[in-house]
């Protein structure tokens, strides 16, 4: 068997102790003669693997005791409704902050439901920054204010924690969650798709302060009211169980690791290390302004794109695998989330250099 390093920005790269340990525990779970995978939700069983899941992530995330933590399906997709069902509690316009393709599907859909106030945007210079915040424009009678900390395909992360005044502040924390500690309490609510940095695609996370739950638009359904999946512990229908176990299985790993902390350390590393060799070099670059770039995602050009296809054969074949860039921005992509173990990145670095040497 070889392991590859995927660089894939998402469903990505899983540690692979994780993966060992699912593979050891898929056909009997601790003695239960049974696959968590078939396992009723509602059993003792499930219940003590959700419970455990979830008082991990609270530890890990320092989350606050006033806050509901929901293990939901939809991807964060479906958030980018949720959000504006749940928290306009009457009021009329939403502010969002445009940095990217995400930002830009979170304002599409949230225009369904309210009045979009652009507090901000770097479309301009091709979301290659972040506005600085006293350029930002607040409505006052806004019902919160959404960002994408992380704009996974732009490679742009916001290098602060936006203020926004007496509205809720509203997170799109797919690629970045756990990536490094944040203060959970100036935050409403943050969300997550789970297949970047905490597990299988078909769970999403939500972290959502109590306040702002029980008042949905009239008209929501059961399923996209965060009342419905706070009351019922996230049971009120069948949640995405074995996505669940394995998220469970990467929280024990982080705090194995070192938890949050640690984790940031490497990421700073393991990001610093990457965008150093794309600087030093005249034939690779990235246009991410320096102090937005994102640890988690690095997009990078040629110097000729008429390479990127050797490029990544040749990436390819030495076992470095997904570098493709999404096909918006195109060039490459090496996402290096929290499972990217460092001796991907050097690996990555060192076929970089190589292949300047080749053909620079
Ligand atoms: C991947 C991603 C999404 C989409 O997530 P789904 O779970 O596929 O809906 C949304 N926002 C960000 C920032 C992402 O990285």
């Amino acid at each position: 068997m070889t392991r590859a390093f995927n660089f894939s920005a998402g469903p990505a790269v899983l540690p692979e102790e994780v993966l060992q340990q699912a593979r050891e525990e898929m056909l009997d779970w601790q003695g239960s003669g049974m696959s968590v995978m078939e396992m009723s939700h509602r059993g003792k069983q499930f219940s003590s693997i959700a419970q455990q899941a979830e008082a991990d992530l609270r530890e890990l995330m320092a989350i606050p005791g006033n806050y509901k933590v929901l293990f939901v399906q939809g991807g964060a997709s479906s958030q980018f409704a949720m959000v504006p069902m749940n928290l306009l509690r009457g009021k009329k316009t939403a502010d969002y902050v445009n940095t990217g393709s995400w930002s830009k599907k979170a304002i599409a859909e949230a225009k369904r439901f309210c009045e979009v106030n652009l507090a901000a945007s770097s479309e301009a210079d091709k979301f290659t920054n972040v506005p600085p915040q006293d350029s930002w424009n607040l409505n006052q009678d806004a019902a919160y204010l959404h960002y994408t900390p992380n704009e996974t395909i732009q490679g742009v992360e916001f290098p602060l924690i936006p203020e926004s005044g007496d509205a809720p502040l509203v997170a799109d924390m797919s690629s970045t969650i756990l990536s490094r500690p944040i203060d959970v309490s100036k935050f409403g609510v943050i969300y997550a798709g789970a297949q970047k940095n905490i597990g299988p695609a078909g769970l999403t996370v939500v972290i959502v302060r109590e306040d702002l739950i029980g008042e949905p638009v009239a008209g929501t359904p059961a399923m996209f009211n965060y009342g419905t999946h706070a009351d019922s512990g996230s049971m009120y229908n069948t949640p995405p169980t074995y996505a669940w176990y394995v998220a469970g299985l990467v929280f024990k790993w982080l705090k194995r690791t070192g938890g949050l902390e640690a984790m940031a350390q490497r990421n700073k590393e393991k990001a610093g290390a990457l965008y150093a060799a794309i600087d030093q070099s005249s034939f690779y670059s990235n246009p991410v302004a320096r102090d937005c770039r994102s640890w988690m995602n690095v997009p990078f050009t040629l110097a000729d794109s008429n390479l990127d296809a050797d490029f990544l054969k040749q990436a390819g074949a030495t076992g470095l695998l997904t570098l493709k860039g999404h096909r918006s921005v195109g060039g490459m992509r090496a996402s290096i989330y929290n499972a990217m173990p460092e001796e991907g990145v050097t690996a990555l670095i060192e076929f970089m250099a190589d292949f300047e040497r080749r053909h620079g």
